[in-house]
């Protein structure tokens, strides 16, 4: 990326960074999302959100510091749960860091404590899982104080987690100096940096289940874009809103209207707005049900659409070939089952292709991109789902809030 990028990012720029504070011969408690998927028997079958902290845990090894690291896993429930140790997520960090890592069996304690205490520079420390502790997702005051106890200094890391009020991300805030990580900053960066000024053509690719979750991030994106691009579930709303006869696909009944509203509010910019031309039809998404391929504006009644077909896939890539920049958030079907994954897959391969900057919102995209086999030819995956749909709302997210103002 060329040095003159510019990255006008709205609040976290004026927050302390970890390259802004002395760190050597520190504490640092660093709050990584090392929430990775686990097979049945535990296996991590993902380990990119580890990958994506390194650079922060590092620089902090490198510059001397003592790391103490600290993630939640799954939803525990605020009870000790062995499926969601991270036992298994501290042995693969260790193999990827070619360090020793230090598994510490609770996140708070004398114990805890005591370890911390008796740490050198550069030692790594990995504490279990937060949300063994049911006062971390309270924000509980006792419980971040307990957090804050154990360093001198604490980083954000975690963007997956920064749309969320805990204490490992907003409670701790108070009663240590916060700075931001490098993932977290590389997260603003793109999904913030760059989306304010994009270098044109700009489009963004929308898809998903619902229009219900996409509407903000369509509502902030129409000063920005040039063009949107819409498919998956949430395309079907805004045919049956332009009266086409949708059959038993996916509707929001009472989203009907405000589909119409932003269509014609998006247009009237002079966006151009995509809506799917064919689709994959099917009676049931059920792996091997019966598939027809049909025209967007007639999906007979007992049929709903699970895929965009190939004529939306060349009127999508077109639109793309000229686009400098590319963000999408969203499937175009239903491409958990392989039978209706083609459509997402061949934009994966068209937004892979193009000669611009693209930036993928975490999530079921991500999946997408990864078992499209794309990956690696995208600018940017964002890690976090939740946090980065926020953040394309333009909200502010109480993780970078709660961070020490320069
Ligand atoms: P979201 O979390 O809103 O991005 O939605 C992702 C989900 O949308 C995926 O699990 C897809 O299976 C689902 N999806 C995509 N296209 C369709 C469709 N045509 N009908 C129903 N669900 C869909």
């Amino acid at each position: 990326m060329n040095d003159n990028f510019a990255l006008p990012i709205k609040g976290v720029l004026n927050k302390l960074s970890v390259k802004d504070l002395n760190i050597k011969g520190k504490r640092l408690f660093i709050r990584v999302d090392f929430n990775v998927p686990l097979d049945e028997n535990l296996n991590i079958t993902d380990d990119r959100r580890i990958r994506s902290a390194l650079s922060t845990i590092n620089y902090a090894i490198d510059e001397g510091s003592k790391v103490i690291i600290a993630s939640h896993l799954g939803r525990p429930k605020g009870k000790v749960d062995k499926r969601y140790s991270l036992a298994s997520v501290s042995r693969r960090l260790q193999r990827l860091i070619k360090k020793e890592v230090t598994f510490l069996p609770d996140c708070i304690g004398p114990k805890t404590e005591e370890a911390v205490s008796k740490m050198s520079d550069g030692d790594i420390i990995l504490l279990e899982n937060l949300r063994f502790h049911i006062e971390e997702e309270k924000n509980d005051e006792e419980f971040s104080k307990s957090l804050a106890k154990l360093a001198d200094y604490f980083i954000n890391d975690a963007f997956g987690a920064a749309h969320r009020s805990h204490a490992s991300t907003v409670g701790i805030t108070k009663h240590i100096t916060s700075a931001s990580g490098f993932l977290l900053q590389k997260e603003i960066d793109y999904l913030q940096g760059v989306i304010n000024q994009p270098v044109r053509p700009f489009v963004a690719i929308l898809g998903g289940a619902k229009v219900s979750g996409k509407i903000d991030v369509i509502r902030n994106l129409e000063e920005k874009v040039d063009k949107v691009i819409v498919g998956g579930g949430m395309a079907y709303t805004f045919l049956k809103a332009m009266g086409f006869n949708v059959g038993d696909s996916l509707v929001e009944k009472d989203m009907l209207d405000l589909a119409n509203d932003i269509r014609k509010g998006v247009m009237s910019k002079g966006i151009k707005f995509y809506l799917p031309v064919d689709c994959v039809i099917s009676q049931s998404i059920e792996p091997g049900a019966e598939t027809k391929l049909v025209t967007a504006q007639e999906i007979p009644n007992g049929w709903k659409a699970v895929d965009i077909g190939p004529a939306s896939v060349k009127l999508f890539s077109e639109a793309l070939e000229s686009a400098k920049t590319i963000l999408w958030n969203g499937p175009m079907g239903v491409f958990e089952v392989d039978a209706f994954s083609r459509g997402t897959f061949a934009i994966a391969h068209s937004v892979a292709d193009a000669y611009a900057l693209t930036i993928v919102g975490g999530g079921d995209t991500d999946l997408a991109v990864g078992r499209a086999g794309v990956s690696e030819s995208i600018s940017f995956i964002s890690t976090g789902g939740g946090a980065a749909l926020e953040l394309l709302e333009g909200k502010d997210l109480p993780g970078l809030v709660a961070l020490t103002e320069k």
